[in-house]
């Protein structure tokens, strides 16, 4: 059986805040959401390729022009990446950049991920079935019953959260396959895990203009993956996606790649393939 691909963006840019510019060592557009969101829909719509966009709720009411259009191509699924884009737990990376990131007090948690599933339903009629973590986590919301709760209690059913190994770093092995939170008490909850290198750490430490390289590396693992019928859940940026490829070159040329070797599908449509599968 071919392996399945899930495509997964992460919109995010709150000027002054995400990404710290610090990081990332260079200026980043303040407009990267609008011109992501506007190319990104001719991009799917051409290939005929399905996504599922993650946005910070702070941006929804920005945006919803370019949400409606996404919506009406038909291609995406919206989801969520939290109201602010506050990591949900520590992050303590003990090699690469190590960056420590200090988890969001529970007291917040609520309305961190509770807000964003109100306002893409007021403002676009869309039930929110998945949220994707800030930063992601080393073993994702294994530990963390009390977030799974909230989460579940808000309606959705897959989250996105484990994406770094055991050092809190990359590249998370593909060992590390989708799978319900059974233990914790959520068998209903989804847990999709990000392997490989985050785009943003990959660029990061190789270099933001070095999309070629960039592209062989994503190709290899689809090269890779192709018949070994495993899950492979691949983030990109709205900012990274657009940093130094205004016109989604380099995006276009790695999902017409995959489309030939891999299935693709939103999140949730891997949850509902998962659970009656
Ligand atoms: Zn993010």
């Amino acid at each position: 059986m071919s392996s399945k691909l899930l495509i997964g963006y992460d919109v995010e840019r709150i000027p002054g805040r995400v990404p710290g510019e610090k990081w990332v060592g260079r200026k980043v557009p303040e407009d990267s959401t609008s011109v992501f969101l506007k190319k990104i829909v001719e991009v799917h719509k051409e290939l005929q390729v399905p996504a599922t966009i993650f946005m910070v709720g702070c941006n929804i009411e920005k945006h919803l022009a370019e949400l409606e259009k996404c919506l009406a191509s038909g291609m995406f699924e919206i989801a969520q990446h939290t109201q602010d884009h506050y990591p949900l737990k520590t992050v303590v990376e003990e090699t690469g950049s190590r960056v420590f990131l200090r988890g969001l007090d529970f007291d917040r948690m609520e309305e961190q991920i509770g807000r964003p599933v109100a306002l893409l339903k007021k403002y676009l009629g869309v039930e929110c079935k998945g949220i994707t973590a800030p930063y992601t986590y080393y073993r994702g919301l294994s530990d963390r019953p009390d977030i799974l709760e909230i989460i579940s209690k808000s309606g959705m059913v897959y989250t996105r959260s484990y994406g770094r190994n055991s050092l809190d770093y990359f590249p998370l092995d593909w060992g590390i396959q989708p799978f319900f939170y059974d233990r914790q008490g959520f068998p209903g909850i989804l847990e999709c895990p990000v392997q490989g290198w985050l785009d943003a750490q990959w660029r990061h430490d190789n270099g933001w203009e070095k999309w070629e390289e960039y592209h062989s590396y994503l190709k290899a693992q689809v090269d890779r993956l192709e018949s070994m019928n495993m899950c492979w859940s691949h983030l990109q940026h709205d900012w990274t996606s657009i940093l130094f490829d205004e016109n989604l070159h380099w995006t276009r040329k790695f999902i017409e790649y995959a489309a030939q070797k891999m299935e693709i599908k939103t999140y949730y449509d891997y949850y509902n393939w998962k659970k009656n599968g």
